[in-house]
């Protein structure tokens, strides 16, 4: 494990000490009103999305094709954020872990997976998470707040900054891939992820398609329509157990939205088409839920929905109620489901020297504030009672 030293940085507040506006965050739409309140033709926006998002510009007087005057205007008055950085750790495997500061003093992670024929990167929705699923560590953690849409496409700014891949290349990109896989519930902060995935996703800025995006949920029925309508993004499952009796143990929002309602919405999904497939996300728990007959009652709960398996070996965490299957029963468990025709590659896990699994940074570092705070108070204490 390699880790970067640098000091601490701490994302600006949206608005700075001198009165400045941070721009990122804003739509189209936004950016445009912004524009006339401040006096300037409409397309103006147009050219500011380009600097921002096409080339990464964060520095308004290298904004060549804009007035001198009119730079000198937005220095004054805008500033172009990002979220500051806690902690910076490279995997062995050239995974890439961050730890982000965002302006209240929260943390979030986010995770960079360099691939062969893509770079993934594994964004947040939220700083802690409501769902208390059983094997997750951040369902150790309780929710704190939503991100923001700045705070959520900040992540991606963050890491093309760090990958230097500004202006967005159109082939051979490091950063390919977004998966909102890292904390939170996308689907329980709908408005913003919607929000920050259409920039995302805008062809004059970052430009990541929709094909190459996928949501993740634990299944928020209500909201899975909407998702596919909006965004048309994939979407990836958290499924994890085969019945409601397993399910409502270790994913607790089943008791709410039962596999009867969730399949019932997944066939429905919105673009569905063998071409593009819903991803059943499947934990491999040892003697939980990992037998043969579990594979087959998966195979027959999907057998609808146009559908992939992606078996995940659990990634342990100090305290964690559950261990990683055996190698020999996630081979035969995923054979069943490969002879029934699915694909169903088994993620291999990446990043255990840096913790990049889903939460792991994040408790860390709580438990190290934590104990710096004890310390402190403990320290008041002392110094009271003398
Ligand atoms: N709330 C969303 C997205 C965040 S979790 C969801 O539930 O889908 C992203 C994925 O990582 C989910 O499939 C989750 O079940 C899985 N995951 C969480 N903790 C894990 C662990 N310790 N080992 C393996 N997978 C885990």
């Amino acid at each position: 494990m390699s880790t970067e030293k640098h000091a601490a940085s701490f994302a600006p507040p949206s608005i700075d000490a001198s009165g400045r506006r941070d721009l990122i965050g804003l739509d189209r739409a936004e950016l445009e009103a912004l524009m006339l309140e401040v006096g300037e033709p409409k397309f103006r926006a147009r050219q500011l999305w380009h600097w921002l998002y096409h080339r990464g510009e964060r520095d308004f007087s290298q904004m060549l094709n804009l007035s001198k005057e009119f730079r000198v205007r937005l220095e004054q008055q805008f500033f172009v954020g990002r979220p500051g950085i806690a902690v910076n750790l490279a995997s062995k495997d050239g995974t890439h872990k961050w730890l982000l500061n965002l302006r209240d003093n929260q943390q979030v992670e986010t995770v960079h997976i360099p691939e062969e024929d893509r770079g993934t990167l594994c964004v947040s929705s939220q700083v802690g998470c409501t769902l208390t699923c059983k094997f997750c560590h951040t369902g150790t953690q309780r929710l704190v707040r939503n991100l923001d849409a700045d705070e959520i496409v900040g992540q991606v700014m963050m890491a093309r900054d760090h990958l230097g891949e500004w202006p967005s290349p159109k082939d051979g990109r490091l950063l390919s891939n977004i998966v909102m896989m890292g904390m939170g519930e996308p689907l329980y902060n709908f408005d913003a992820v919607a929000k920050a995935l259409k920039i995302v996703m805008d062809g004059e800025g970052i430009a990541i398609s929709k094909r190459r995006i996928t949501l993740s949920t634990a299944g928020v029925v209500p909201m899975i329509e909407r998702c596919g309508a909006e965004l048309g993004v994939n979407l990836a499952v958290s499924l994890h157990a085969v019945n409601d009796e397993l399910r409502d143990q270790i994913v607790p929002i089943n008791k709410k939205y039962p596999l009867k309602e969730l399949m019932k919405a997944l066939e429905n999904y919105p673009g569905l088409s063998n071409a593009r497939r819903i991803t059943f996300e499947y934990v491999m728990l040892k003697g939980v839920n990992d037998s043969a007959a579990d594979a087959r009652a998966l195979v027959k709960l999907i057998s609808k929905v146009p559908a992939k398996v992606n078996l995940i070996p659990f990634n342990p965490w100090p305290g964690a109620p559950f261990e990683r299957s055996t190698p020999a029963s996630i081979r035969d468990f995923s054979d069943i489901i490969f002879d029934a025709g699915y694909s169903s590659p088994v993620r291999t896990p990446r990043g255990e020297d840096i913790m990049a699994a889903c939460g792991q940074l994040k408790s860390d570092s709580v438990k190290q504030r934590r104990s710096d705070r004890d310390k402190a108070s403990a320290e008041t204490n002392a110094g009271e009672a003398a």
